[in-house]
């Protein structure tokens, strides 16, 4: 057993933090840092999982969508096609990305609260399994479009479904005070779905909620799929029309240090799949086709960004900055959301974390921190810092700030090193300058 937050991860005879097997010493000091490193076995493994629990528990009868805003390129959307599950994009760089690897666009859900017209006429053209419509305008808009086509698109609502999911504010989604989708309590969602039935050229099937991100309850996804049940059924008796798809998002909480205790991802579709099922039965509904999005359970646990450690500087009495060369660029969920990590010095893997300091990145911010009050071995200029599992939302939501180019990922599958997404260069970042 591993004694870190991802099973992945080990300590070797020399005392190196090792990934998937392999020692994170060398891997930084071969490739340069910083450095995403991610384990392809275990992204494989996190799919299967979940397509599997959609097996065993809902005859098959659903898709499970991959959220690829958590982690996005070339490399993750073939695995994603190779192990037969399908993808959430949000915008046309994640569809140009995925249709540049063959993706089967039956299995593409196209989400967003402000799709662009381009972006919707791309969809169109892509032929995208459905759009997740947001509000009146884009449905208005996208039958437009589609008429222009000759086709009709096929959509899906996303609903507000107005569940507490127990989550930080920032990531809370299912409540009426939010940018996404139409409200169900007020009767919006109900008024949405008639006109969505009366126009020419939109196919309607079915509605989606998501309400939040890293939940570790299975309450409130069972909450949600009864008050989305309880839509449908609405429709059912008042419109005489039966939704046949039912898109319940992702949201599942991972393991980012010790005192998040995530629940194996299989019982979230028991636990759902047994509420559906009985509301059907009890209500005469037909069993609906069911989409699940999970993003970060996919992707986190699978990835660690290492780092060299560089300048260290103690205040006395009041904190330690240990500095290191990347920060909010490639990691700007501290800055963000506060979000918290483990910490190892790699190089070190087996010693006491005798030292409480704060991981300071590079960047001209005083909030470009990567934790604070962090327990970490006593650190030393050069030493190879890893963050464990940041595998979702750190390569996604990098950025140049500063100009510094963003780092590679690498992947790494059956012991083997592959490059999936290059280091930038100097001449990368200067690229579209005129
Ligand atoms: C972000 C998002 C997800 C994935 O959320 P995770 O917390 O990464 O699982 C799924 N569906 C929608 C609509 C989202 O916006």
């Amino acid at each position: 057993m591993s004694e870190f937050v991802s099973k992945n991860l080990a300590i070797n005879e020399k005392g190196h933090l090792t990934i998937a097997g392999l020692d994170t010493v060398e891997l930084a000091k071969e490739y340069g840092t910083p450095l995403y490193v991610m384990d392809e076995d275990l992204i494989r493994e996190h799919c299967r999982s979940f397509r599997q629990s959609m097996e065993q528990y809902y005859d098959g009868a659903g898709l499970v969508c991959y959220a690829s805003k958590a982690f996005s390129c070339k490399a993750m959307y073939r695995i994603a096609k190779e192990e037969g599950i399908g993808i959430d994009v949000v915008s046309a760089g994640e569809l140009y990305t995925a249709a540049c690897v063959d993706f089967p666009m039956d299995k593409v859900c196209y989400h967003g609260n402000n799709k662009t017209e381009f972006e919707l006429r791309m969809a169109i053209e892509h032929k995208v399994g459905r759009i997740i419509v947001d509000n009146i305008y884009e449905l208005e808009l996208l039958n437009k479009l589609a008429a222009e086509e000759g086709v009709k698109a096929r959509i899906m609502y996303r609903i507000k479904p107005g569940v507490d999911a127990h989550t930080h504010d920032f990531v809370k989604t299912g409540q009426i005070d939010s940018k996404f989708g139409f409200a169900l309590e007020t009767g919006e969602a109900f008024e949405a779905i008639k006109k969505a039935l009366s126009l020419e050229n939109i196919e309607f099937v079915g509605v989606h909620c998501h309400i939040g991100s890293q939940i570790f309850d299975i309450a409130p996804f069972v909450e949600a799929a009864n008050v989305m049940m309880g839509l449908i059924e609405q429709v059912k008796v008042e419109l005489g029309h039966e939704i046949t798809e039912l898109n319940l998002g992702g949201g599942f909480g991972i393991k980012y240090t010790e005192s998040d205790t995530p629940v194996p991802y299989a019982d979230y579709m028991d636990k759902v799949s047994e509420t559906v099922k009985a509301l059907c039965k009890e209500r005469g509904l037909k069993l609906p086709f069911i989409l699940i999005e999970p993003g970060r359970s996919i992707v986190a646990p699978a990835g660690i960004t290492l780092y060299t450690v560089g300048g260290i500087k103690e205040i006395p009495n009041i904190r330690t900055y240990v500095s290191v060369d990347g920060g909010l660029g490639d990691n700007p969920r501290y800055a963000l959301y506060k979000s918290e990590y483990d910490f190892v010095v790699a190089n070190k893997a087996d010693k006491a974390k005798d030292s409480v300091v704060t991981v300071a990145g590079r960047c001209c911010e005083s909030g470009d921190l990567l934790g604070e009050g962090v327990k970490l071995q006593t650190t030393e200029v050069g030493d190879t810092l890893a963050v464990l599992a940041t595998g979702a939302y750190n390569y996604s939501m990098s950025s140049n700030y500063n100009r510094v180019p963003k780092p590679p990922v690498l992947m790494i599958c059956n012991g083997e090193v592959k490059v999936a997404v290059k280091r930038e260069t100097l001449e990368d970042i200067v690229r579209n300058d005129m």
